[in-house]
């Protein structure tokens, strides 16, 4: 029986493998400058870690989690035994600012006192969404969280982060929106729920069922409807940044000022309200403009400075955001093809590009084989990248093997270079041949 990956998942082929390895490392590293650290948290945790930390009455809670239930579980309420005990039902990870948050309370890892605590992490994270273009049921994200800071400050430094973030990879400034807007906090959003909710209820009849029937559970969703009409009327509807409190106008105005001073461009967007519970105040968007389709969001996130309590800790401001590692990849893939159909747009990424063999060692016979075999290890363990034949392939084959991997050497071993303690050096780029003594080769091979 031949088995093909699940719908929404995907094999991360080498290239691919290689992108994300290059772009988590291109991510840790301008990350670690400013002050975040490695962490990996569960793929899996108890299902209440989501259902509390995310929220019920989101999508992603609601609708779109992986429940796993152990083998001995499920037959015992298959059985109907017993019904399954909080503590056994897990859920596959939707995102991890809650397994971040969960981690921190449980290892005290912001003791009173303590200096911000800053993370970085990246991983596969899972959702039952319909999958299209750029949307899986398991994709990867890059995510960041800044612990123990309130101040308007560390909003706009995490924002300019994730900028110079998408800059490093190569997406140009120009093909990016950045999109702004503050959700309020326990003081003013209660009474902006309850006016949307009354927009909503107001304009029941042209809206969708969905929207309707979140107006008393979620209403700010409704702003996030993919339905046209909805979002036609929902553009009418009061604006959160009208009602916001004297401290959430405050905090908004001096990141909108952070970032002016950082030369960072933004859009405000009053209709940008982030799928999950637990945000307040800033919120933030990056979409790419062009090549991403429907599924335009590269990235977004804001500041949860209620979350750290919902897992029994001490109040703790706290933001962060994801980005999303398919879409990044989608975004650099329409740059490398405009590129290679003549357009004139910069950027683009390095990130695909797979190392190369630096040299191949062909071989004549058996014996050449055996040095050969001595000879790469002895320059792998020196750095190089070295491949050979394993298979008795004749000398035309080998070369033909070199050039399909793109090795930009051939080393050619036969009885009179044993004999001499040589190697034939051919540059497969200019076809040049020379011999090399044993002892120079590294010298010669290292870039
Ligand atoms: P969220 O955790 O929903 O705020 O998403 C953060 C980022 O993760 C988004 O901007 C996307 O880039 C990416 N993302 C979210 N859901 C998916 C998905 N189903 N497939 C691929 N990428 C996703």
């Amino acid at each position: 029986m031949a088995f093909k990956a699940p719908p929404g998942t995907y094999d991360l082929l080498p290239e691919q493998a290689y992108a994300f390895n290059s772009i988590r490392q291109i991510a840790f590293d301008l990350f670690e400058r400013y002050g975040y650290q490695p962490i990996e948290t569960p793929t899996f945790e108890h299902l209440e870690v989501f259902t509390h930390g995310i929220g019920d009455a989101t999508d992603v809670v609601g609708k779109e989690m992986y429940l796993a239930l152990s083998q001995r579980g499920l037959s015992a309420v298959l059985a109907g035994d017993v019904p399954p005990r909080t503590s056994e039902m897990l859920a596959l990870r939707p995102e991890q600012t809650a397994g971040v948050a969960r981690a921190l309370v449980q290892h005290n890892l912001l003791p009173p006192g303590a200096a911000t605590v800053k993370f970085v992490y990246a991983g596969a994270m899972f959702r039952h969404e319909r999958p299209q273009k750029g949307r899986y049921r398991e994709f990867r994200q890059i995510g960041a969280e800044c612990l123990g800071a309130a101040e308007p400050s560390a909003d706009a430094e995490v924002i300019v982060m994730l900028m110079r973030f998408f800059s490093a990879l190569g997406i140009p400034r120009e093909r990016m929106r950045l999109l702004l807007n503050s959700m309020g906090d326990d003081v003013c959003r209660p009474a902006y729920r309850a006016q949307v909710r009354d927009y909503i209820l107001a304009h029941a009849d042209v809206l969708c069922a969905d929207c309707v029937r979140r107006a008393d559970t979620n209403p700010l969703r409704a702003f996030d409807c993919k339905s046209e009409s909805c979002q036609a009327v929902m553009a009418d509807a009061p604006r959160i940044t009208d009602v916001l409190c004297a401290d959430c106008r405050g905090h908004y105005d001096a990141v909108l000022a952070y970032l002016d001073a950082a030369g960072i461009a933004y859009e405000e967007d009053p209709r940008l309200v982030r799928g999950l519970d637990y945000y307040t105040r800033t919120v933030f968007e990056v979409q790419a403009i062009q090549g991403l389709g429907a599924q335009n969001a590269l990235g977004g996130g804001g500041r949860y400075d209620r979350l750290i309590e919902v897992f029994g800790g001490k109040p703790t401001p706290g933001l962060g955001f994801a980005v999303g590692f398919e879409r990044i990849l989608l975004a650099l893939q329409a740059l490398e093809e405009e590129k290679a159909a003549g357009g004139e747009c910069e950027g683009g990424g390095a990130v695909f590009a797979l190392p190369r063999v630096r040299i191949f060692l062909a071989t004549v016979d058996d014996q050449a084989r055996q040095a050969a075999f001595e000879l790469a290890l002895d320059l792998r363990d020196a750095g190089i990248p070295v491949e050979m034949d394993h298979q008795g392939r004749s000398l035309k084959s080998q070369f033909r093997l070199a050039d399909k991997i793109q090795a930009a050497f051939v080393g050619i071993l036969g009885p009179d270079e044993l004999a001499d303690k040589t190697i034939r050096l051919r540059d497969m780029a200019t076809r040049e041949e020379a011999l090399v003594a044993l002892e120079n080769l590294v010298e010669r091979l290292v870039p």
